[in-house]
């Protein structure tokens, strides 16, 4: 099959992953670990303990793992970290925002609505306005619909004077950005073992300050199988309330592993900027238009441009997955909602050499 295309994926979830993580399910039906048993604990251990101490995070926070992809986490802590009956500001600048608020309200949580325009900074007068009213506050740190981050440390700052409780969508940002949990003031985490830790999109994390994680002792409950503090509790005894998939497990223990050669959550990002480099240059030489946001850095994982006049999104897509050039293919990634009209994005996410990027430029220019 050596005529066989290389597929490269410019998707954000399902892309390349790591010969370590591929490795385990070539061997695991050999091996199958009972998800309670005594080999079980050490492997939940080690991989709780790495996703905190990946993200430099292990004094004051827990991980803990659950079955299901980054809305999972969405709902888990929603539903767990805040009490049925606190006021939840929700600052929302894109569609993952959206499906914030679309899950708040499915619980029946008291929400107040700050909406802003897709990508558009948030104005710090009118949050620090609106927490007054509010007993917590959630914000997606990287807006993977806009390919923009959020200001996170700030917002975190008025949360802390004010003495309110920081809910971060880092799904997308968790291993790949520079985030300091802590000095943000995060209290919990929705995250992902997908996206940026590169294992597959099947097994999803929460992270939660300790000491959040202790008042939720007493929180009634809300989600029944979502349930973060019973969860805990569970998987620090090395077990899980429910079946989980040991194998899956491995795959994020043989993730951290290979994001830990790549030195850590610093080296990941810098090897996606050097992505990022090379390919914002080759959209602008090949006359395309980067999507910007006044006040908002580009994400590392990927970019939003424009689609370029006489193209069409579908048409882009057909061909470059089409034309094989150099030996390979490349799937690209539409907007989301509103936006797909007029703009198109690029992930540079997975496990690809520089090289594959400098080949896709080729394959783009071909197209356009
Ligand atoms: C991917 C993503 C999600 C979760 O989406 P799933 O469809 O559950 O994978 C949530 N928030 C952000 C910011 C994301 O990038």
């Amino acid at each position: 099959m050596s005529n066989t295309p290389k597929v490269v994926s410019l998707t954000p979830a399902v892309f390349h992953l790591p010969a370590a993580v591929n490795a385990v399910s070539r061997s695991y039906g050999d091996n199958p670990i009972v998800p309670r048993g005594p080999k079980f604990k050490p492997i939940l251990d080690r991989v709780r303990h790495g996703l905190v101490a990946a993200l430099g995070a292990e004094a004051d926070y827990e991980a803990i793992l659950l079955t299901g992809s980054g809305s999972t986490a969405i709902a888990a802590v929603l539903g767990s970290c805040l009490r049925r009956e606190e006021r939840l500001l929700v600052i929302r600048n894109g569609a993952y925002g959206d499906r914030i608020l679309e899950f708040a309200q499915a619980l029946g949580q008291p929400v107040i609505d700050y909406e802003l325009p897709y990508g558009v900074r948030p104005d710090m007068a009118r949050v620090e306005e609106l927490l007054a009213g509010a007993d917590a506050v959630a914000m997606i740190h990287g807006g993977t619909s806009t390919c923009t981050l959020n200001p996170m440390a700030e917002v975190g700052a008025l949360a802390r004077k004010h003495g309110k409780k920081l809910l971060m969508d880092g799904i997308s940002s968790l291993f790949v950005e520079p985030i300091d949990l802590a000095a943000w003031n995060v209290a919990a985490v929705m995250g992902s073992c997908n996206k940026g830790l590169h294992s597959h999109p099947n097994l999803t994390c929460t992270i939660v300050r300790k000491d959040l994680l202790a008042d939720m002792a007493t929180f009634p409950s809300r989600t029944p199988n979502l349930e973060l503090h019973k969860t805990w509790q569970k998987q620090v005894a090395g077990g899980h309330p429910y079946t989980m998939d040991p194998m899956s497990v491995l795959q994020v223990d043989a993730a951290l592993s290979a994001l830990a050669t790549e030195g850590g959550a610093a080296g990941r990002h810098a090897m996606y900027q050097a992505r990022c480099e090379i390919l914002r240059a080759g959209y602008e030489a090949l006359g395309l238009k980067i999507a910007r946001f006044e006040g908002q850095p580009l994400q590392s994982i990927g970019t939003m441009l424009e689609i370029p006049a006489g193209n069409s999104y579908e048409a882009m897509a057909d061909k470059l997955a089409t034309n094989v050039v150099d030996g390979r293919v490349f799937e690209i990634y539409s907007a989301q909602g509103k936006l797909s009209d007029r703009y198109f994005r690029l992930f540079n996410m997975g496990e690809y050499p520089l090289e594959a990027y400098r080949v896709f430029l080729k394959a783009l220019a071909q197209v356009l």
